[in-house]
């Protein structure tokens, strides 16, 4: 099976198995010519279920969102499906909520906001983990300070290996930066990219949390199919500047959550670099970036507004110290510990 078509194919769900229809044993192959064309072939008992017509639709819509220009067929054999045996070990037994924190575009402060809502959240007295899945700008290592960890790996009696997390600020931390020099990065697209957060997912010793935040990689992908499939994610919180909240990249990314099969909660949007205040003048707002975009995308896609965070110098300080403000700055922890209480209320309270 072509991986590039495997893991498109492992984004969707089939609603009675409710696992991928890869691992649930309806695709017989799915493979690709030197011509770049596609060839798909489905196995349902019946060619006609409902069920089945509806994957097929499904599949054809992928590929041609996907690959435009390629002739693609895909046909419906009928015959058993053979569901895939993954004796699956995880270590994500005891994570009561994974959070998954996502943005349209590169450098509106996703990252940023991880780290800061994971610290707020531990200031709460929660136990908290944060998984870094941004494998184009991995940053979270650098924003708790732990860039030169070298992650060591442990056996238990069975010979389960065990990756052993970072921890930095009672905040348990695996990140893609332990592995990759960030000029890899356009390497780890696909499959390698997909292998590598299988196994930092499953088994990192993330030991019991009450969150564990994802930072995802920006924009829409496979990386988010695969980590969607992979977790069993609570909610989605999008961050954004005000000039970027109605583009088409975040709608898209709400989109995402909110498509019929993947079906995962949006808590809300964090505007972020919401406006500007001078020490000097701190009563005047600047809002460079426009103002008040984020409340009225909020309201239009009945999405709740969590907070506005202003451009604070210490934020971004903090950021290259390897410590987030929230830990030092009151200003920026009165901002985050309001969003945190609206992330777990929108959750639905504690575990
Ligand atoms: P992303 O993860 O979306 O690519 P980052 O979190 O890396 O973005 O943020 C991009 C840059 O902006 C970083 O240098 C960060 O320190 C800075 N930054 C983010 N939010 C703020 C803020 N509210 N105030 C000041 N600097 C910020």
């Amino acid at each position: 099976m072509n991986e590039e078509l495997e893991l498109l194919l492992r984004g969707i769900i089939h609603p009675e198995t409710e696992q991928n229809i890869v691992d649930s044993g309806f695709v017989d192959r799915a493979d690709r010519g030197e011509d770049g064309s596609i060839a798909i072939t489905l196995r349902f008992q019946k060619a006609r279920d409902p069920f089945a017509q509806k994957i097929k639709r499904r599949v054809e819509e992928l590929l041609a969102e996907r690959y435009p220009e390629s002739s693609a067929m895909v046909i419906i054999r009928e015959a058993a499906p053979k569901p895939r045996r993954r004796e699956q070990q995880t270590t994500t037994t005891d994570i009561c909520r994974v959070v998954a924190i996502a943005s349209g575009k590169g450098g509106v402060g996703k990252s940023t906001v991880t780290a800061n809502l994971a610290v707020a959240l531990r200031h709460r007295g929660y136990n908290v983990g944060i998984l870094d899945a941004d494998i184009y700008g991995p940053s979270q290592n650098k924003m708790f300070g732990v860039e030169g960890y070298v992650p060591d790996a442990e056996k238990d009696e069975a010979g389960n290996e065990y990756i052993i997390p970072a921890q930095s600020l009672g905040i348990k931390l695996m990140s893609i930066g332990f592995f990759i020099k960030p000029t890899d990065a356009l390497m780890w697209r696909g499959g390698m990219a997909v292998n590598a957060l299988h196994q930092l997912i499953h088994q990192t010793r993330w030991g019991k949390l009450d969150y564990l935040l994802v930072d995802l990689p920006p924009g829409t992908g496979d990386i988010h199919l695969s980590i969607i499939n992979e977790l069993k994610i609570s909610g989605a919180v999008i961050v954004s500047t005000p000039q970027q909240v109605a583009v088409a990249d975040v709608v898209r990314g709400v989109e995402m959550f909110r498509h019929a099969q993947v079906n995962i909660p949006v808590l809300g949007v964090v505007e972020n670099m919401a406006w500007f205040t001078p020490e000097e003048l701190p009563d005047n707002k600047y809002y460079i970036f426009g103002r008040g975009g984020a409340r009225r995308y909020a309201e239009a896609a009945g999405i709740d507004l969590l907070g506005e965070v202003p451009i604070i110098q210490s934020i971004m300080e903090g950021s290259e110290d390897g410590r987030p403000a929230t830990g030092f700055d009151p200003r920026v922890e009165e901002y985050y510990a309001n969003i945190a209480d609206k992330v777990v209320e929108n959750l639905g309270g504690d575990c």
